[in-house]
Parts: C-alpha cells; structure tokens; sequence
C-alpha cells in the first residue's frame, strides 16, 4: 500500500464516499449484504495489510479489562504494571488506550508483535464483517482516511449500488 497515495485519494473521495454512507443510514437496498461480502472480498485481494500497517501506526485500539489480562499475562506483567507502561485513560470515556503511535506492539515488518492475543478492537478491524453492515457507518464514516481497506470497499460498494440498483 502506497500510503501517500492513499491519502491523496481519500482526499478526493471522501465528500462523495461520505454522502453515499449517510443515504446508507436511510436507505438500503435490497440483498445489500450479498453485495458488501462480495465487494469486501474483491477488496482484500487488492489491500494487504502487511504492507500497510497504517491503523496500527495512527490509531489505538481500546483496551478491554480481558485484553489487558491476557496481553500482560503472555508479557508476565501484572495487569497495574502493563497499564501503566503503555496505557492511558481517556477522561470521557473511561477507555484504555495507546499512549504512544505507532503501537509499541508492531514490529517493523509491519506485524503485530502479539498477534494471538492482541485487543479485541485490532482483531475485529476494520469491522468489514460487522452485520447489518449499516449499523457501522460511522465507523466507516471515520475511517475512510485511515484504512485503505475501508475507502476501498465503500468506493466499491457505492460502484455497485449506483450502476445495479434503483436507489
Ligand atoms: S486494516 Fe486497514 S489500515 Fe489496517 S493495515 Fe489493513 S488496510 Fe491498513
Ligand atoms: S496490538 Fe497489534 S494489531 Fe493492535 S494496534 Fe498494536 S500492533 Fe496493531
């Protein structure tokens, strides 16, 4: 994945991929989820994470009470001493997260470094396979410029849905 070129087309398709996920929230067509499994599918075998990486390099997961567990367990931390080290918590929300971007997990072959017992957050991104997938449009929404994947399963999506269906 070219990430400076990712940019410069989310850039560019943002408003229009933005307006179709919001039409998204009021109308979906029929069969709709036939449609997102088939497109998300096309979409992976073009995106590979491994050469990508950008969620783990500019987001943070959210750190449930069993990640931290079982994250600081497999590093023989205490659950104190591993929150501590790498964790924040977020005022509003009460959420664990990242202190520090990149993730202090990923190593430099764009892998994570604790991949079988990584938060729960990073094993269900980007949540393509979240049903009905309408219900997530906001995560969507929010990460159009941060996940190659997702702008292009909804650029995909918004293809399809414009040239098959009435909508
Ligand atoms: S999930 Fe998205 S942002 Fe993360 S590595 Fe894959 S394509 Fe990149
Ligand atoms: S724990 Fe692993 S998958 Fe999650 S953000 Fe860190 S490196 Fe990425």
């Amino acid at each position: 994945v070219d990430i400076a070129r990712f940019r410069r087309r989310a850039a560019r398709r943002k408003a229009g991929l933005a307006a179709f996920l919001q039409k998204l929230d009021a109308i979906v067509p029929e069969g709709f989820d036939e449609v997102v499994t088939a497109a998300d599918t096309a979409t992976w075998a073009e995106v590979d994470c491994t050469t990508c990486a950008n969620c783990c390099k500019t987001m943070t997961p959210t750190y449930t009470t069993a990640d931290v567990k079982r994250i600081a367990a497999h590093l023989g931390m205490t659950p104190i001493a591993f929150r501590k080290k790498w964790l924040y918590k977020e005022e509003e929300t009460g959420d664990w997260m990242n202190r520090q971007q990149p993730c202090q997990f990923l190593r430099p072959d764009n892998l994570c470094g604790i991949y079988d017992v990584r938060p729960a957050d990073c094993a269900e991104f980007p949540h393509h396979n979240k049903r009905p997938f309408d219900d997530y449009n906001d995560t969507y929404l929010g990460n159009l410029d941060k996940c190659p994947a997702t702008m292009e399963l909804v650029s995909k999506l918004k293809a399809t849905v414009e040239r098959d269906f009435e909508w």
